[in-house]
């Protein structure tokens, strides 16, 4: 996918390996945009990104990988790889716990959790990487949003559309990733959006995530970068001006035009 972009393993001056969850089954309304960003931001550093696909049935190795992306689906996709998914819970979970990174969206982001109680009533199991459950709503919430988020005691903004129906709720070892100024964001009654539990991230936003918020990237780079090669690995800074200027311009936009525009159903 992001042939041409990445430098070989021999040229670079340093390797990271991004193992994509599912990406056959969980990848929707643009996800693997998020992987395209961090390969094209790692490469114009000289850093190469490895991708690897992990799809039913195949184990995972969690010393392996520096990155997971788990992007969002349907109900009946996360039906498909919910029990898929028990089998490599022990190992994603050893890897966040020795600092991997994980990025998971909207429906990956449910069965990091406990569980989804689906519409119809069933319950797909999560793997309780993230103290969270999600329970179908009665509405689907539909539109942009806009999250206010300090990760690194720099406050900042998230920009990302989101649509999903299910209501996620955070226990106590999960923090959310942000608050939202405009959208619904984890169950639209407690304001909060996303969580995260050591280097895993879970969130609604879509759209594609990582190239509307390149700092958030980077956030999710770096932190890799060094887990592999230590506190002293550090990312050279790009030039973000027309970054930065889509990012602020979507958020003038929102802020302008906020939800009533895009519909909330
Ligand atoms: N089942 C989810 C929901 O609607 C998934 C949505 C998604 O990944 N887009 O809540």
């Amino acid at each position: 996918m992001a042939d041409g972009v990445v430098p070989s393993p021999e040229a670079a001056s340093y390797t990271l390996t991004l193992g994509h969850l599912y990406p056959e089954l969980m990848s929707t309304y643009g996800d693997r945009g998020n992987i395209l960003a961090l390969a094209r931001r790692a490469a114009w550093r000289g850093i190469a990104l490895q991708l690897e696909s992990i799809g039913l049935g195949m184990p995972v190795e969690p010393a392996r990988y520096d990155l997971f992306f788990f992007g969002g689906g349907q109900d009946r996709e996360q039906a498909v790889v919910a029990d898929d998914l028990q089998a490599k819970g022990p190992a994603l979970r050893e890897a966040v716990e020795s600092g991997a990174v994980l990025l998971a969206i909207c429906g990956g982001y449910q069965l990091l959790g406990h569980e989804f109680r689906t519409a119809g009533g069933t319950v797909l199991r999560g793997i309780g990487l993230l103290d969270l459950w999600t329970v179908a709503g009665e509405r689907r919430h539909i539109g942009n949003v806009i999250v206010r988020c300090e990760l690194d005691g720099t406050p900042r903004t998230l920009v990302g559309f989101e649509n999903h129906s299910g209501k996620t709720y955070l226990g106590a070892a999960a923090r959310p990733l942000g608050y939202v100024e405009v959208g619904a964001g984890n169950n639209g009654e407690d304001g909060t959006e996303g969580a995260v539990y050591r280097d895993a991230y879970g969130c609604y936003l879509h759209g594609s995530l990582l190239p509307k918020n390149p700092w958030f990237a980077d956030h999710l780079l770096r932190r890799a970068l060094q887990r592999r090669y230590g506190p002293a690995a550090s990312l050279t800074p790009l030039d973000d001006t027309l970054e930065e200027q889509a990012h602020q311009a979507v958020l003038a936009r929102v802020r302008a035009v906020g939800r009533a525009a895009v519909g909330v159903r």
